[in-house]
């Protein structure tokens, strides 16, 4: 993906929002089913990526940004979006924190991509930079999946209630 610098931004921004939005969701989500220190994992990520949105914006400025009319990053959904099992599924810490550090690494990717094929040099010096963020939040979600203990062993050897895999 070889972008101008408002294309990139324009994603960039599209991006973190997304991130934002889909952590909030996680937090309250955690929050309903009572678990708090999950809960404020998630509320510390959307706080991060609202502020990454923000200093982008910051950085934007008086750039005209272009409509995306595609995009080559979104969070995935959960499976089965829509259905209840989505939601079960996640209602899981283990499977919340797994399904955003799978997002974060994708964001991760998607920005490495960006700073290897971009012929901007300030595209590619950003991208850069974002690589690294998304690296960290890939390490922070990594400690909490470390402490959280795996769902009951009931549920994941019963094929029929496990979420297909995507
Ligand atoms: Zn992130």
């Amino acid at each position: 993906m070889d972008y101008a610098l408002p294309e990139f931004l324009a994603h960039a921004v599209a991006l973190e929002q997304e991130a934002a939005d889909r952590y909030l969701e996680l937090a309250d989500m955690m929050e309903a089913h009572r678990n708090d220190a999950v809960s404020e994992v998630f509320r510390s990520m959307t706080r991060f990526s609202q502020m990454h949105r923000d200093e982008i914006k910051a950085r934007v400025g008086a750039v005209q940004l272009p409509q995306l009319k595609s995009w080559e990053f979104r969070w995935r959904s959960p499976p089965e979006t829509g259905g209840e099992e989505g939601f079960d599924y996640l209602i899981e810490p283990y499977n919340a924190l797994k399904y955003a550090r799978e997002n974060e690494l994708r964001a991760m990717q998607y920005y490495r991509s960006v700073a290897e094929a971009s012929t901007d040099s300030e595209v590619k010096r950003l991208a850069g930079e974002f690589a690294h963020e998304e690296s960290e939040h890939v390490a922070a979600l990594d400690k909490w999946i470390g402490m959280t203990p795996r769902p009951s062993a009931t549920w994941q050897d019963d094929p029929d209630t496990l979420p297909p895999v995507v």
